[in-house]
């Protein structure tokens, strides 16, 4: 690891004015960023930490804007907030269901969402892959087994590591950006890139820049949500696959809702065929089936990942029951 400078501002103007260095890079938790140091992946001049500024860390409910988020509030915080029940569950429930206690405790939301992917072509030092300015994927058509069956025809087929990305997407959530000189709110669908758009980032900030706050607009009554992730084993670890529903019903009917996949692609996937086949009817489990079906015919698995089609199927179904009220298991 290279020898870094630690800046801890004491308000969030001061941050702006340490990350003008260069070299200078946030430091929220430092779960994601600490490890990518150690693996020479990233050799910052100077950490900016962000985690104690109490600016950014809140839980706030406004009538009008909806729930607002600082980026410092902690995943443990975050999963069991009683701000984030009902209709905006799915929230808390990705958060809960990432990494472990002790990381829970200490990572942020804004860090989850800027968090670098776990390919394990990228974390080793011994593969010089595209998205490190090489030249191969090496996953495309090596191991391959937890890469994407969604948008991995563009030269680097990573999955979007974040949990809360995939609830925060499917909630409809707005990210408040700043700089030392300007500020603007985007919808979150537009903060996640694909590799074709940039291969060296997975968002669109830029050096200089700090997510300030994450908004979810309000529900209104008959909004639901539900996420459930899918491991291989029973205690922490990445997800296979996950799942994001929020929906509207009406006696029984879905009026509207936003389903969006987790380690299915390089950004969070939203899947509007299963959308459009809830709209209008009623919910029960044959078709949620039907809508976990249809989502799942524009896959294109590679050579060791075609299994992540049935769990993602048997998991969308599930998730849309789940929200619905209605238990899939029985
Ligand atoms: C064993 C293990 C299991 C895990 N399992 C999961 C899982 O199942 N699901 C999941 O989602 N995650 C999982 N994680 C990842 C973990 O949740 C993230 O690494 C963590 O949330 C990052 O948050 P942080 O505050 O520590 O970010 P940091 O490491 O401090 O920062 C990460 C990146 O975000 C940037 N950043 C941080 N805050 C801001 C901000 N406000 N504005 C702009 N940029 C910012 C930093 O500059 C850095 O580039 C796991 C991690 C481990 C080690
Ligand atoms: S999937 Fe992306 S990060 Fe992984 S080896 Fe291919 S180019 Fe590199």
């Amino acid at each position: 690891m290279n020898t870094f400078e630690y800046a801890v501002p004491k308000k969030v103007d001061e941050v702006f004015t340490f990350l003008k260095e260069p070299g200078s890079q946030i430091k929220a938790g430092g779960i994601d960023l600490l490890d990518l140091m150690k693996e020479g992946l990233t050799q910052p001049q100077r950490l900016v930490h962000i985690r104690s500024l109490e600016e950014l860390h809140y839980i706030k409910q406004d009538g009008r804007r909806g729930i607002i988020i600082g980026p410092t509030v902690t995943l443990d915080e975050l999963s069991s907030s009683d701000k984030l029940q009902d209709a905006y569950k799915a929230l808390s429930q990705a958060a809960l269901a990432a990494a472990t206690p002790q990381i829970r405790n200490v990572a942020t939301l804004g860090g989850n969402l800027c968090q670098r992917p776990r390919c394990w072509y990228f974390r080793s030092a011994d593969f010089d892959c595209s998205r490190k300015n090489g030249k191969t994927c090496y996953a495309f058509d090596g191991e391959n087994q937890y890469h994407a069956i969604f948008g991995n025809d563009e030269g680097c087929v990573i999955v979007h590591p974040s949990a809360t990305a995939a609830a925060l997407m499917a909630l409809d959530a707005k990210l408040k950006i700043a700089s030392e000189k300007a500020e603007r709110e985007i919808p979150i669908s537009e903060f996640f890139v694909m590799p074709s758009a940039n291969m060296a980032s997975e968002h669109i900030l830029k050096q200089g820049e700090l997510i300030t706050e994450v908004i979810i607009p309000p529900l209104t009554p008959g909004w639901t949500s539900y996420y459930y992730k899918q491991k291989e084993k029973q205690s922490f670890d990445w997800p296979i696959a996950e799942v994001a529903v929020v929906m509207h019903l009406h006696e029984g009917k879905c009026t509207d809702s936003r389903i969006v996949l987790g380690a299915a692609a390089p950004i969070p996937w939203r899947i509007q065929k299963a959308e459009a086949l809830l709209k209008g009817n009623m919910v029960t489990k044959e078709l949620a089936q039907r809508a976990a079906d249809a989502a799942m015919k524009d896959a294109s698995p590679l050579s060791k990942n075609e299994y992540k089609i049935q769990v993602f199927k048997t998991v969308i179904a599930r998730t849309i029951c789940w929200a619905a009220g209605i238990d899939p298991l029985k």
